[in-house]
């Protein structure tokens, strides 16, 4: 991968994660007011965690093609989250899983879900003008209002 390549893609990881850390309830409803953690052993990588008074819920974003390894890596984190004493839940994000990931997922013990970026979770998305809501740019009209009117983002 050359600098330039890099760059990119560290560019859009990091879109990618703004987008969700704004609008948490595009990756499942209830989620709100993200902890945006550093992970030391993966520059490259900042998750989304959300603390319920005795559940967490640990976000994994991974762009392009995800595989068992970055399941492992969500297990991992799941791990030192219930040793304090929480119930935990984790959902991996990429816009594709090889199937030795889906397969990894089924025989986990964990409570682990795989979201595809752009389907389960709209990436791509519009404001309604009415309520501030996101949703899918494909969507026509907000679920919340019948809306059709949407904010100007980039005037
Ligand atoms: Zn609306």
């Amino acid at each position: 991968m050359s600098v330039l390549d890099f760059l990119q893609r560290r560019r859009s990881e990091k879109a990618l994660e703004d987008l969700l850390s704004a609008y948490p309830q595009l990756i499942a409803p209830g989620l709100k007011n993200p902890r945006r953690q550093e992970v030391l052993s993966r520059a490259s990588r900042t998750d989304l965690v959300f603390y319920f008074p005795k559940r967490v819920v640990v976000v994994e974003i991974k762009r392009g093609l995800a595989g068992v390894a970055a399941l492992r890596q969500l297990e991992r984190y799941l791990r030192e989250h219930r040793g304090r004493g929480f119930k935990v839940e984790g959902i991996l994000l990429a816009h594709r899983f090889n199937p030795a990931c889906l397969e990894a997922r089924k025989a986990s013990h964990w409570n682990l879900s795989c979201k595809c970026l752009d389907r389960d979770v709209p990436v791509n998305i519009v404001i309604c003008a009415n309520c501030r809501e996101p949703r899918d740019r494909r969507v026509e009209r907000c679920s919340h209002d019948g809306s059709t009117e949407v904010l100007n983002l980039h005037p």
